[in-house]
């Protein structure tokens, strides 16, 4: 017990956690291991992680597999550049990922995080108007409520009201926003949704570079499920006004939304994707930017080249592991089990539609949320999670899990009943 309060001392005093004050800082759980669906406590607790640690860990923790897969590589070559230097775990995973995407996407960068492929997309379309000649085409066309990384570049894409656009504003790179989808998945299409992203579109097409969005699920800016007719009509105008197509699928990609990729709800092919956080299975920061020939060669216009190599790019180490996580979820009936976990989350969630604090219960794929009229007690609804033998983060107003896909039924129960137990005592105490 000593060494635990030493450790969460030193922790509080010293290091930072995501968004959090180093002043005032907040509650950790010492989390010693993690093995399946569940992180192991100092105190020996076990929790049920309804998060996959942010969207990655999707086939749980402590994999055999990727385990083995891991350690192989590490006797062999844990790193070395990337420039003038290339290796079998980079060739075979962008193999794996070009053979996965539709067959326009042929090219691979790797990037050492999800906001770094962020940053490359976006590079990638200004350089495809650079160096054609054209200077004019330097904005980028987004979505309200839509997420993109915590980046520079990637920062001025995000929300601006959720995102960090208020500390920001007058160094961002001004961006143009649509209001974000309100069409739900299964509703019927209306052309009133499109309207206002198609005025943004015919007024401001001289000065946008790329439309870039979270196709059919918008995550942390705001957990938003919606039509895949809305993809269709964007990359309707897309055709139309020449504009070039980003879809972040750092989130979705990877089987989350009951397809490896969301775009093919609307069967939309993008010109950059951009995949990350599942990719490594949660073991290892990597992500990747794909494109298609048409933005390569016009990027390359004129003697230029994509600018841009990290030093970790293509780590063999994280390449290697992705690998093994792409050939165990390929190789599991992981659709089966995704469509099974959206089954029980559609039926067990759907009780909290009846309390008077929530505003809405929707789900797809492995995701469910369960929105409230109020935004949340941060610290109040963690403490109740775990006491529930759960781990489950809410932000703002809304309360989800994203479990790994192997997880059980009795534990996706254990999950939601928690959801639904800790947002009725939020409710009593209100
Ligand atoms: C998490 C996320 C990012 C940023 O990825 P990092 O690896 O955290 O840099 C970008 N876009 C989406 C949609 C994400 O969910």
């Amino acid at each position: 017990m000593i060494k635990k309060t030493t450790m969460l001392e030193f922790d509080k005093k010293h290091i930072w956690h995501p968004y959090s004050s180093m002043q005032e800082p907040s509650d950790m759980q010492l989390v010693t291991s993690a093995s399946g669906v569940y992180l192991e406590l100092e105190n020996g607790d076990k929790l049920i992680d309804g998060m996959s640690s942010w969207w990655s860990t999707i086939h749980g923790y402590n994999v055999p597999q990727l385990n083995h897969a891991i350690t192989h590589q590490l006797q062999n070559m844990s790193h070395v550049m990337f420039g003038g230097i290339t290796h079998k775990p980079a060739i075979d995973l962008a193999k794996k990922l070009l053979e996965m995407t539709d067959d326009s996407l042929d090219y691979v960068f790797f990037c050492d995080s999800g906001s770094v492929s962020v940053e490359v997309a976006m590079k990638m379309a200004l350089q495809f108007h650079q160096s054609q000649g054209d200077t004019q085409k330097t904005k980028f066309l987004a979505l309200e409520k839509g997420y993109h990384g915590d980046t520079m570049g990637a920062m001025s894409v995000c929300d601006p009201v959720t995102g960090m656009h208020g500390i920001f504003n007058d160094v961002l790179h001004k961006n143009l926003f649509a209001p974000s989808p309100t069409c739900q998945y299964d509703a019927k299409w209306d052309d009133s949704y499109i309207s206002a992203f198609r005025e943004l579109v015919e007024e401001n097409h001289k000065q946008i570079a790329a439309v870039i969005l979270e196709p059919i699920v918008q995550g942390a800016g705001g957990m938003n499920i919606y039509s895949p007719e809305y993809l269709k009509q964007v990359k309707h105008l897309c055709d139309r006004y020449d504009l070039l197509l980003i879809f972040d699928e750092i989130a979705t990609g990877f089987g989350r939304t009951g397809k490896l990729f969301a775009y093919e709800h609307a069967n939309v092919i993008p010109d950059i994707l951009c995949v990350g956080k599942a990719i490594t299975g949660g073991y290892m920061s990597l992500a990747a930017t794909l494109t298609n020939q048409k933005v390569v060669k016009g990027v390359e216009s004129n003697g230029n080249v994509l600018m841009h190599g990290p030093t970790f790019m293509a780590n063999p180490l994280a390449c290697c592991v992705a690998n093994a996580s792409l050939e165990l979820l390929t190789s599991s009936p992981w659709q089966e089990r995704v469509l099974n976990i959206q089954d029980i989350l559609k039926e067990q969630l759907s009780k909290c539609q009846a309390l008077a604090i929530v505003k809405d219960v929707r789900v797809l794929g492995a995701i469910g949320v369960v929105e409230l009229n109020q935004h949340v007690d941060l610290a109040w609804m963690s403490k109740a999670f775990v006491n529930e033998g759960v781990w489950i983060r809410p932000f703002l107003n809304l309360v989800y899990i994203m479990p790994p896909f192997i997880i059980t039924k009795a534990e996706l129960t254990t999950l939601t009943l928690a959801v639904y137990t800790v947002i009725l005592k939020f409710e009593e105490i209100q």
